[in-house]
């Protein structure tokens, strides 16, 4: 039987930033994932850091994505540095495409409040779409440029995350997977595993699209599975010079001129595979906005799960069990909310209190339905 000061269950993004983050604070963490460290959501994702192009109002959601976004440069720096690898932050901008005049009136709202917020926005005429992205040749109403997101090579990402967890003497347990929880007189004792007891006063679930399986659960926990299908392209470098998008599909492209096409969003439960009816949405979907890829050769293909919640924010607190936390539900921004995340939540682990006001992502909120 081993001891630790805290157990992070799942060594995804969120459980192993926030497992890097308490190491960092002289914490003795383990982190236990039944498979490899970023094998699911984590790894599949596309690596798009959007703190305001798709977010529809300016809410509490908006806020965590924009603080979230502050703070990237210096936490990839941080993981660069210790890890030696590089994970391809561009700070490029993403170019929203308005297809329809449905499109341009949302962006153009959009547009507005964040500008009053001076979060910077730039409306593009079509030619000026065809001018600064050249590859983008499908009928388009305008553009909407947001020059301060950004994107990241995930999958390098999780690796530079790995490696510096090690690093910091984060314990990584692999194939390993989470039983049940130990809890006596409302009390986290320990985590069972089918490797034996991990004795510890702090436990974190971090357990994503799973998060509400464990054992027993501290509520009925509302995060469920949202199916996400991804393609990649091997293309000439420099195709495109920003993430491009629209409401159907996306694209970004990677150093090494990957291209990475996304994407579905189906709540199908756990089944993890690609469909035929998926990979053709989101072809017609990147046609409609370029036919650069048609001769380029096609690489890959995989299928993830997204951590949804009922009302779509993530949920990150203590529970009503002492020494238990969530952070879980991180649905389309994962990638961008783990450093956030791992900041507030460490706080709020080891002083009791956050800077960011943590009440509208509680396991306890009042827009949490049970699923
Ligand atoms: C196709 C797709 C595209 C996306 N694109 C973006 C994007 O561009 N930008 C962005 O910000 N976000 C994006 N996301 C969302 C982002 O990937 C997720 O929000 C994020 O990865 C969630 O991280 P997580 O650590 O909570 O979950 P996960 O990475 O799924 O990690 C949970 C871990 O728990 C482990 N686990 C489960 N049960 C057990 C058990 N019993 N015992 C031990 N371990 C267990 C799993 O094996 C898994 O590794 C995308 C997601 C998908 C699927």
């Amino acid at each position: 039987m081993k001891s630790f000061d805290v157990v992070v269950l799942g060594g995804g993004i969120i459980g192993c930033a926030i497992a890097e983050e308490l190491a960092r604070r002289q914490q003795r963490v383990a982190v236990v994932e039944r498979g490899a460290i970023g094998g699911e959501a984590s790894s599949a994702a596309a690596g798009i850091l959007s703190a305001q192009m798709d977010l529809p109002r300016p809410d509490v959601m908006f806020d965590l994505c924009q603080a979230a976004r502050r703070l990237y440069p210096a936490w990839v720096k941080h993981l660069e540095r210790r890890s030696g690898i590089d994970v391809g932050l561009a700070i490029e901008g993403i170019l929203y495409l308005a297809l329809t005049s449905q499109d341009e009136r949302r962006m153009a709202s959009r547009m507005r409040w964040q500008r009053a917020k001076a979060v910077p926005v730039e409306r593009w005429s079509e030619a000026e779409v065809r001018r600064r992205e050249p590859s983008v040749d499908g009928r388009l109403r305008c553009g909407f440029f947001f020059p301060a997101e950004a994107q990241v090579d995930n999958v390098r990402l999780m690796e530079a995350l790995q490696r510096t967890c090690q690093r910091d003497g984060v314990t990584l347990l692999e194939e390993t997977s989470v039983q049940r929880l130990r809890i006596q007189r409302r009390a986290l004792q320990g985590v069972e595993t089918d490797r034996g007891l991990l004795r510890a006063p702090v436990a974190i679930n971090c357990l994503g699209s799973w998060a509400s399986l464990v054992e027993p659960p501290p509520i009925k926990l509302p995060v469920v599975p949202a199916r996400g299908q991804m393609l990649a392209f091997q293309g000439p470098r420099g195709l495109f010079r920003r993430a491009v998008m629209s409401e159907q599909a996306y694209v970004v492209q990677r150093r090494d001129g990957r291209l990475i096409v996304g994407s579905t969003v189906e709540f199908v439960g756990f089944r993890k595979h690609l469909t035929l009816e998926g990979i053709r949405a989101i072809l017609g979907g990147l046609r409609r906005m370029t036919s650069a890829l048609d001769r380029c050769a096609f690489v890959d293909a995989w299928a993830g799960l997204r951590p949804c919640s009922t009302d779509t924010r993530p949920i990150i607190g203590q529970t009503a069990i002492g020494g238990l936390y969530l952070a879980a539900g991180h649905f389309r921004h994962g990638i961008l909310l783990a450093p956030i995340t791992a900041v507030l939540l460490s706080d709020v682990i080891l002083h009791g209190r956050s800077p960011l006001d943590l009440s509208p992502f509680s396991p306890g909120r009042s827009t949490l339905k049970s699923t």
